[in-house]
């Protein structure tokens, strides 16, 4: 029999509920008009540029500061003045916080010390915490300053487990961590989300490390929250320009609406564009053509749309090309496959291209 999961329970009550919710600093709204429903266990990131509101909505979330205006309730309890040792909420931060002259193991079961659980009770639910996020045993006894980043960083995690929160909050836990460490730990802590089951609220600015992780992501700009959607509504169906130049590289062009067609403002030429999504009438519009979706047309190649310029660059990113092709003054991306590299050098002419349901077309 099919299981039914919670995100397709239509009356599963949301465990975190925002309606209105404005966060003022004197005469400025760090945060406005936020309305979010978030499901119980899903992996909810919100991303942003710096500045953007995503810490400030985090610190309400956890109870480190009250809303201005609008409300948060907690499976339907109001909690916008509740303080967060009342919350069944834990935040992970990025400065890890950890007591520096006490062991793994007194770092993990320290909340259940103050909870006044037993020497032998803590040390066992500790070590299992430990084997959850993939410690080994031995360290239970082990001086926490002579662990590495990327243990810290597990400790942290096993720590706030101990607390048994609904709802695990982190802000940019891994932003300070190298590459190959963060890449790791990204697909760790999405396999911790999975085996705990809990509701995991991620911040960072890192579309790339949301991508990998969440089950929706929330985009913000400027306090507000601009988009949420899955991983693949975000990047394929962005409902603004902001957005999708935030979620990657993308080509866009502006265009104006003539007798003949659309005509382009920044390339020369006419364009065949699909529909705007909400079916706006446009005068003016953008087209957004992900790199991948752009090719080269060879002799007797054709597209929807095509563009004559010249090869500027390449370069490597590991199995695909990206080639940077100068059309006027515009630089247009095209990215290969590196089974299908093209043969021409530097400054040969190319034709480039693509098909009018690859690209959208968006107002603003
Ligand atoms: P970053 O990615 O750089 O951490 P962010 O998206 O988390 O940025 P916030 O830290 O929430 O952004 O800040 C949003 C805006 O609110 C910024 O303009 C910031 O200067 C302002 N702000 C944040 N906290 C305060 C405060 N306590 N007093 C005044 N202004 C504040």
């Amino acid at each position: 029999m099919l299981q039914t999961t919670l995100a397709d329970a239509p009356s599963a009550l949301p465990i975190l509920q925002l309606v209105g919710v404005r966060k003022m600093f004197g005469g400025f709204a760090a945060v406005e008009g936020i309305d979010l429903d978030v499901r119980e266990g899903e992996f909810l990131t919100i991303v942003g540029p710096s500045g953007s509101g995503k810490t400030t909505l985090l610190r309400m979330l956890a109870g480190m500061d009250t809303p201005s205006e609008g409300n948060i309730t907690l499976r339907g309890e109001l909690i916008n003045d509740m303080p967060p040792n009342r919350r069944p909420t834990c935040l992970v931060f990025q400065s890890l916080a950890l007591f520096p002259h006490k062991s793994v193991g007194e770092n993990i079961s320290f909340a259940l010390k103050v909870k006044g659980v037993d020497a032998a009770s803590r040390r066992k639910r500790a070590l299992e915490l430990m084997r959850i996020v993939r410690l080994p045993e031995n360290y239970h006894d082990k001086n926490v300053m002579k662990c590495s980043g990327g243990e810290r960083q597990r400790v942290a995690l096993a720590r706030a487990f101990a607390y048994d929160p609904e709802v695990l909050f982190f802000d940019e836990p891994l932003s300070a961590l190298d590459y190959k460490l963060k890449k790791a730990l990204e697909k760790e802590l999405k396999d911790l989300h999975r085996e705990t089951g809990k509701t995991f609220i991620y911040i960072t600015h890192s579309l790339e490390e949301a991508m990998v992780m969440s089950d929706r992501i929330g985009v913000m700009r400027a306090g507000r929250l601009v988009q949420v959607g899955t991983p693949e509504e975000i990047y394929g169906a962005p409902v603004d320009r902001f957005v999708s130049e935030f979620v990657g590289e993308v080509n866009t062009i502006g265009v104006k609406r003539t007798d003949a067609g659309w005509e382009g403002i920044d390339v020369p030429g006419s364009f065949v564009l699909s529909p705007p999504k909400d079916g706006a009438q446009l005068d003016e519009a953008f087209v957004v053509i992900r790199p991948e979706y752009m090719r080269f047309l060879g002799a007797g190649e054709s597209a929807d749309n095509a563009l004559t310029g010249t090869v500027y660059n390449e370069y490597s990113l590991g199995s695909r090309i990206q080639y940077q092709v100068r059309v006027g003054e515009k630089v247009m991306l095209v990215e290969l496959s590196r089974a299908r590299a093209l043969l021409a050098g530097a400054s040969s002419e190319v034709t480039i291209g693509w098909d009018a349901a690859d690209a959208f077309t968006l107002g603003s």
